[in-house]
């Protein structure tokens, strides 16, 4: 029998969203939504084309998802209960919609929920701002704890960008609200920046390194699972890490946006030159097995190009941690590696210094 695979696809439900982040990907003005229908019609094409084995975790995503709501769940989720593989629900939210009437179809439905939170008030509210302007961290927090006085766990994505990698221990103290709660940093990347929100050079190296040692040196550590991985990865013990660092995301990841388009992940919607294929119109084959994925999948054999800046991924001492980082972060998926790449060795000589005081060799 086959090894079962967990296979995550992102539904990128609907491009609009009730909130104007400063540093938001989706565009302002064009809002799709996905209808059930198409939704259906795309989730039985996967279902009937991967192996029984495989898991499915399928994400809803925006924009904003809890925009479609409660009737668009309650036929998604029974719809997803009628398959005969084991489906794990997600949804990454701001939770500011999150109601009484629809909080119970996610509990019910084992639906996993995370959202997003960038620190302190102060850091958060630079760029998490209502259509009005204002902040929404006090919102975002209040919801969060509610959630977890209810005994219904939330993950927090932490979006690491000028307003909070100056200030790493503010950051941590700040994450400490929500003990328990498992926490992961996105950097923040732009192609173009005009707005200076991307940490500078060595911004991102400099936080993570000092958070790492107050979370190394922590009584009480907070449920860091960038810091868990890449410690692990470092002595040795076998992890899966299928997103940043593991080089092979392509075989375990979709995001389909409300058109049936879909593309490597959510960095890429929109980016036509990067879409599989359509499916709505094409069948579930087409699309895995289409030359863009075919493409991606082997993007490290340009590696094998000595011009290339992927050239020194293979000989780098932290290959098997990083594997050239993640695509979306490249000024070109296909030819470059990781923009943090000097970040991150950074804070893997940092770590792996620390782990050698403590860990016999
Ligand atoms: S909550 Fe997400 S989708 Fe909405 S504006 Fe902020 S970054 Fe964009
Ligand atoms: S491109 Fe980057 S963010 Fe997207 S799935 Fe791959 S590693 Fe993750
Ligand atoms: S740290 Fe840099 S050189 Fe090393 S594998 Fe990652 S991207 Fe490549």
């Amino acid at each position: 029998m086959a090894a079962s695979r967990q296979l995550s696809f992102l539904f990128v439900c609907t491009s609009g969203c009730n909130l104007a982040c400063r540093y938001c990907y989706m565009p302002p003005t064009e809002h799709t939504m996905l209808s059930y229908d198409d939704f259906a019609t795309i989730f039985e094409k996967l279902d009937g084309f991967f192996p029984p084995e495989d898991e499915f975790n399928v994400v809803f995503h925006g924009g904003e998802p809890l925009l479609m709501g409660s009737d668009f769940y309650q036929r998604a989720f029974a719809l997803l209960a009628k398959s005969p593989r084991r489906v794990h629900s997600t949804i990454q939210t701001n939770l500011l919609l999150m109601d009484d009437e629809l909080l119970p179809l996610f509990v019910e439905n084992d639906c996993t929920i995370g959202t997003s939170l960038d620190g302190s008030e102060t850091m958060h509210d630079r760029n998490r701002t209502y259509r009005s302007g204002g902040g929404t961290y006090h919102d975002v927090a209040e919801r969060i704890d509610a959630l977890r006085e209810r005994g219904v766990p939330c993950g927090i994505i932490v979006t690491l960008t000028n307003a909070n990698v100056g200030s790493p221990r503010e950051l941590y103290e700040s994450l400490r609200r929500f003990t328990g709660a498992t926490v992961s940093f996105s950097p923040m990347y732009l192609p173009d920046d005009p707005d200076g929100l991307m940490p500078g050079p060595g911004g991102l190296a400099a936080c993570l390194t000092e958070m790492y040692d107050l979370w190394a040196a922590d009584e009480h550590p907070l449920r860091l699972v960038d810091f868990e991985n890449v410690t692990n990865s470092l002595l040795g013990i076998a992890r899966n890490p299928r997103c940043t660092f593991s080089g092979r995301c392509t075989n375990f990841f979709l995001a389909i946006n409300a058109k049936g388009d879909v593309f490597p992940c959510c960095d890429f919607v929109g980016r036509e030159d990067l879409s599989y294929g359509n499916l709505l119109d094409v069948s579930a084959d087409e699309v895995w097995n289409s030359p863009v994925r075919e493409a991606l999948s082997h993007r490290l054999d340009a590696a094998k190009d000595p011009s290339s800046p992927l050239s020194s991924c293979p000989t780098c001492e932290f290959f098997d941690q990083c594997h050239g980082g993640c695509m979306a972060k490249a000024t070109s998926p296909l030819g470059n590696k990781d923009h943090y790449c000097a970040d991150y060795r950074r804070f893997f000589t940092h770590v792996r210094h620390r782990l050698a005081k403590v860990v016999p060799e």
